[in-house]
């Protein structure tokens, strides 16, 4: 089949699911090289099964507010692919989930977990329940109602779900809590855990830092590097606020973050210090990304989901870390940042970049990461977490850092390889789509027809 009579089949198999049928697009327009090469994926129609979930479990979780009220939410367990290892992949609460999108995440995990090296396989799950507005005790009862459900699916070897966007320490302590009391055990189902009860040391701050130390390498490629850089940062969840974190330790500058309500832009740059007053605002006070301009001075901007353009990516800078949410960089603001002469766009969030942005950004020679590959030292470390648990063992810091490094490094590398090797040198899309494609592919063809 070619390229879009594969593409006809996946949008004809899944209607309505636009995120999903982006996220195959984009991974089947860099692969068809490989498959011409390799017939034999062709006759066992891997393509066909990977963009089918091994198991999609929904749900209805039920719980009562603080007010005595039923609310009922619906849940959702993406089992993409499990070719590679167990199903792996963070768990989002948030009004907009639906299958498509976390169809669309899923898909992307199979790859992104892939290049790390260790072996997990894909999935992602979550709830369209907001956090945002709630009470401890109301997230408490939702957690462990979702939880009800979700623990008769996985397990420390079957499938290890983890944190991401509305899902925060707070909300896998009271996920694993459940799961504890349901299952009768202590083990590792839940990456993200809390120092003291079988987390990792570097878990929060890794997908930050991985994407900083991606982008670094990217930089190196170049001779240059982020000391002395000016940097747009969109987001101030845990990504974006680790990744302003190792950005200031490399010496660069950030001028921006974000919350869905809209962005500061503070030209004398986000210091050590202003960034631990954005960690409390965001992640204890739960406030909005306003207060930070108010106490320091700045320029807020108010964003709405449907404006045509953000102005954030309208901001002179070198290098920009898209890492709020999916679709937050269009074509409007991709030719912005060309016409300020961006040199780096690294992905922090997954798939915030979208596909006609991809194309001007690498027509115009800035250098792009997508966020399967930029962003999977978060996952990486998940598994670093597992390992621990396995073992028993707690590493030092220093030590999961140090795996961390290598990590990014290799996923760089293997993608740099893979894109000179198909012809498209310097395409970190186009490398990563294939690098982590071929892992999966030889491990199903191995595996025979399941
Ligand atoms: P958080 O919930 O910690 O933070 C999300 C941030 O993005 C918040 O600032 C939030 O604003 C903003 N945001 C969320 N939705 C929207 C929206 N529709 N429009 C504008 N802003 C929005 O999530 P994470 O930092 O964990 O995740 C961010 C991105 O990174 C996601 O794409 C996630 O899939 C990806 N990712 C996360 C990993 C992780 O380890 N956590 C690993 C790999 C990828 P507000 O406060 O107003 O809600």
């Amino acid at each position: 089949m070619t390229q879009s009579e594969l593409l006809s089949l996946v949008k004809k198999r899944n209607p309505n699911e636009p995120e999903f049928i982006q996220a195959v697009d984009e991974v089947l327009l860099s692969i068809m090289p490989v498959l011409e090469r390799h017939a034999e994926f062709r006759d066992l129609k891997l393509i066909e099964r990977m963009t089918e979930p091994e198991r999609l479990i929904s749900f209805r979780v039920t719980w009562l507010d603080d007010k005595g009220h039923v609310q009922i939410n619906r849940g959702y367990r993406v089992q993409m692919n499990s070719a590679i290892g167990p199903y792996k992949g963070g768990l989002r609460f948030h009004p907009t989930v639906t299958a498509s999108v976390l169809k669309f995440l899923a898909f992307e995990q199979v790859f992104k977990n892939a290049l790390t090296g260790i072996p997990m396989g894909g999935g992602k799950g979550g709830s369209d329940f907001d956090p945002k507005g709630k009470s401890n005790n109301e997230v408490m009862k939702f957690c462990q109602a979702f939880m009800g459900e979700l623990a008769r699916h996985i397990d420390n070897r079957t499938d290890v779900p983890a944190g991401d966007i509305g899902v925060g320490g707070r909300e896998i302590g009271y996920l694993f809590g459940a799961y504890k009391k349901i299952k009768n055990e202590f083990s590792g189902v839940l990456t993200g855990k809390g120092i003291g009860w079988g987390g990792s040391l570097i878990r929060t701050e890794a997908t930050g830092y991985g994407l900083v130390y991606f982008a670094e390498n990217m930089m190196q490629t170049k001779n240059d590097s982020l000391k002395g850089k000016t940097c747009l940062v969109s987001g101030s969840g845990n990504v974006a606020q680790y990744a302003i974190e190792k950005i200031i330790h490399l010496g660069g500058k950030v001028l921006t973050a974000s919350d869905s309500s809209g962005f500061i832009y503070d030209k004398e740059g986000i210091t050590l210090e202003k960034l631990a007053y954005l960690k409390d605002l965001k992640d204890n006070r739960r406030g909005r990304i306003k207060e930070y301009a108010d106490q320091y001075k700045c320029q807020f901007t108010a964003v709405h989901a449907d404006d045509a353009f953000n102005p954030l990516w309208s901001i002179p800078a070198d290098c920009a870390f898209p890492c709020a949410t999916q679709n937050e960089v269009n074509a409007k603001d991709a030719a912005n940042l060309i016409k300020n002469k961006i040199k780096l766009l690294g992905e922090g969030a997954n798939m915030p970049t979208s596909p006609d942005a991809i194309n001007l950004l690498i027509d115009n020679g800035v250098m792009y990461s997508p966020g399967k590959a930029s962003n999977a030292g978060g996952v990486a470390t998940s598994g670093l977490e597992m390992t621990q648990n396995y073992m028993g063992q707690n590493w030092t810091r220093e030590e999961v850092d140090a795996k961390l490094v290598e990590i990014m490094k290799n996923i760089h590398d293997t993608a740099l390889a893979a894109a000179k090797e198909y012809g498209k040198p310097g395409n970190y899309m186009v490398g990563a789509n294939i690098a982590g494609f071929l892992k999966v592919a030889k491990a199903m063809q191995a595996q025979g027809v399941i």
